[in-house]
């Protein structure tokens, strides 16, 4: 090694370009550079380059690169970042009038990765998914959300089964984010009003390859201590908090992108959390001098809106008091009575007795609004029908663009090497070329398919018993028995989300006997895996945890179900590829659309679900299981359970055991094989967010 070959800084700059670019959050040789930077730390740190880079010292560093093997992955990472933010593959000219106006996009979480968590669930990975995708595409994008040091929170489990929630204080210092400053090294600020205070906004920055997002926070030393702590957890808080937070997203979110010059096209509210927005660009034409009814059609020229939620009790509405509290000022400043200010979140603006409704105020204040399936369309039309009156719950101007995924996030290494493999490193471009894709599908070999799921279960059997293990020493329990927990060669089935009482986590337990036998089989075994947290104020989920975690104690199902404790997006990517099947069943139509089983399908897991959400709409016959039929059941939801779990265990036990331990004089099941090509083919070509995004930009992004 010599001097003239090697130049630290040159090196270690790249490095550090590396760790700012969030687009190493789906890019695994980059993540596996940094983790052989330091093994011990990428893993105690829920994989996070910037925490690895700060724990080892600049020595140790340089000795780390004075390997020319790695100096030479450095060089092949850095390279395809460089590409990546260079080439756009394939310009699409219609993005061209976001060039210089770009989108904003506001949500009130962002998941990006694991180790940056200002998100709770599939809202804020939804998001993550549409910002990453964004950039792939080439689409001017700038998100913004709230920096939440806390996070939502992490999940521990008692001796008694019980939730418990544990806060750890993240330092941006430790996360790849920046704080934005001037051109003189000053932090950006920008004040709201929030009741008699005004409080003080700064944000961070985090790139995530073409894409930028601000992160929004308050803790600063000039704001009251009971203001500093307000961004502090994802929907934390009560309803005080929860308006405040609210206004700091909408409004203060509006302010910075103002102050830091942006134009942008249009602003995309996802979900009615950030609705405030609206009524800054309001106060802003109100200061042209326009009059009120000019200054809202100017408003709602810019600003879409995505609804999520199914059910009117789940949509965010705030008393008058605390509109009055919490924005008095505000209202006066648009020159309008608080009566005036309510009727913008009014269904019937003249009843008093009405209070605040976020998704009211959002569609009310926006060109286009879409609800995330087709099913939920229909729902959320229904919902609204009194928003235009005159007009039947078909005529209501809410459309859908069912949700995806970002096909590389959830793509196991091993996955990725089997198509890379069968159709070139350029094979994802198939993707957007049916042809193209169907062949690529027929071709690869049900042997490897097969050998790719074994390589996958066998993982995350490992993984499981590791994380059990860790489990079980901190109960002070013996880790023993952790060794005889689930095996590589059973049928494997996942059931991961938050724990939403709709989402019934323990539906297949109905019937205990029934279930018993399932799972007791010992020539065709099957395990279940669980993972997902409850909100920590719904102690009807948490209920819920705890029926699962006791029955995993329970001798007749010992070892072939487990609770995975702390569900997050790197747990999520362990699942999503190990599990063979990927349970959903929610009271339908509560899924607006759910997007976990969409990651599975590149994987090679086969999809088994009630008829709801996204997967009504993907299921064919041939491609995975549909529990129960595609309609409504006019029961009670008593009724609704045991009619949904009995289709279940008809399916289980009918189709779906047998099916998987059909196999041919080789080993292999043909038939199951067949039915993952069959998923592969037709789901993941739709369901993923370069599709999603694309459809965003087409039907309601564009000016028309
Ligand atoms: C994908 C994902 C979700 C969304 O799951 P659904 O089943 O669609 O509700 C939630 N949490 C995490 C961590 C995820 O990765």
């Amino acid at each position: 090694m010599t001097e003239k070959t090697f130049h630290f800084a040159k090196e270690r700059k790249k490095v550090y370009e590396l760790a700012y670019n969030l687009r190493w959050s789906f890019d695994c040789p980059t993540q596996q550079f940094f983790a052989k930077l330091s093994p011990r730390i990428w893993d105690i740190t829920n994989h996070n380059p910037i925490a690895v880079l700060n724990e080892i010292s600049e020595d140790e560093l340089r000795s780390r690169l004075m390997s020319k093997t790695m100096r030479d992955e450095l060089e092949l990472c850095h390279k395809s970042l460089r590409d990546y933010l260079r080439a756009v593959r394939r310009p699409i000219a219609a993005f061209k009038q976001f060039d210089r106006h770009p989108v904003a996009y506001f949500s009130a979480e962002i998941g990006i990765h694991e180790s940056l968590p200002i998100y709770s669930g599939g809202l804020g990975i939804l998001s993550g998914d549409h910002t990453k995708s964004a950039s792939d595409i080439g689409l001017n994008f700038v998100g913004v959300t709230l920096f939440y040091r806390q996070g939502y929170f992490i999940q521990r489990i008692n001796s008694e089964g019980w939730q418990l929630e544990d806060y750890n204080q993240h330092d941006h210092h430790s996360l790849p984010v920046v704080p934005v400053e001037d051109e003189g090294g000053k932090l950006v600020k920008v004040q709201v009003q929030i009741g008699r205070s005004l409080v003080s906004v700064a944000a961070y920055k985090a790139v995530v390859g073409r894409s930028v997002l601000y992160l929004l926070e308050t803790n600063l030393p000039e704001n009251e201590e009971h203001y500093r702590d307000l961004t502090a957890r994802v929907y934390g808080g009560d309803s005080t908090t929860r308006i405040s937070q609210e206004i700091i997203l909408g409004i203060g979110g509006a302010k910075l992108l103002r102050a830091l010059e942006y134009e942008p096209a249009v602003y995309h509210m996802n979900e009615g959390h950030s609705a405030f927005l609206t009524l800054e660009l309001l106060h802003e034409q109100l200061l042209l001098g326009r009059s009120l009814d000019r200054a809202v059609e100017e408003v709602k020229k810019r600003c879409v809106f995505t609804t999520h939620t199914p059910v009117a009790a789940g949509h965010d509405r705030f008393s008058q008091d605390l509109i009055n509290f919490s924005l008095s000022e505000f209202v006066s400043s648009l020159g309008v009575t608080l009566d005036g200010f309510m009727k913008f979140g009014r269904v019937h603006p003249d009843d008093k007795a009405e209070t605040f409704c976020m998704t009211v105020l959002a569609l009310k204040m926006s060109r286009g609004a879409n609800a995330v399936s087709e099913l939920n369309g229909k729902v959320s039309r229904q919902m609204w029908t009194g928003l235009f009156p005159g007009k039947k719950a078909e005529q209501v101007p809410i459309g859908h663009i069912t949700n995806g995924i970002h096909s590389l996030s959830w793509l196991a290494m091993e996955s990725r090497a089997v198509y890379e493999k069968v159709a070139g490193p350029d094979w994802m471009s198939k993707l957007e070329h049916s042809a193209e894709w169907n062949a690529l599908v027929t071709r690869l070999p049900e042997d490897e398919i097969w050998a790719l799921r074994y390589a996958l279960r066998r993982r995350l059997v490992e993984f499981i018993r590791e994380r059990m293990k860790r489990q079980q020493i901190r109960y002070g329990n013996s880790s023993a028995q952790v060794e005889k927990l689930f095996n590589p060669d059973a049928l494997t089935i996942g059931f991961s989300r938050r724990f939403a009482t709709y989402k019934r986590a323990p539906l297949v337990f109905t019937d205990l006997d029934r279930a018993a036998q399932l799972l007791g089989d010992k020539k065709r075994p099957v395990q279940i895996v669980f993972s997902g947290k409850a909100h920590p104020r719904d102690d009807a989920g948490k209920a819920f945890i705890q029926l699962i975690i006791n029955l995993s104690r329970d001798s007749r199902f010992a070892g072939k179900i487990v609770f995975v404790e702390d569900y997050d997006m790197g747990l999520a990517r362990q699942l999503v590829a190990g599990c063979d099947v990927w349970l959903n069943n929610p009271k339908r139509p509560l899924e607006a659309s759910g997007t976990s089983g969409q990651k599975i399908v590149m994987n090679g897991g086969i999809n088994c679900s009630i008829m709801d959400g996204w997967w009504r709409e993907a299921y064919n016959g041939k491609n995975g299981f549909a529990i129960g039929e595609d309609k409504e059941l006019h029961v009670t939801p008593e009724e609704q359970d045991k009619i949904d779990s009995q289709n279940l265990y008809e399916i289980l036990e009918r189709k779906l055991i047998p099916l998987f331990y059909d196999r041919d004089a080789s080993g292999l099941p043909l038939k199951w094989i067949k039915m993952i090509k069959e998923s592969i083919r037709t789901i993941a070509p739709v369901y993923n967010t370069t599709r999603m995004v694309k459809d965003y930009v087409h039907k309601y992004y564009m000016q028309k």
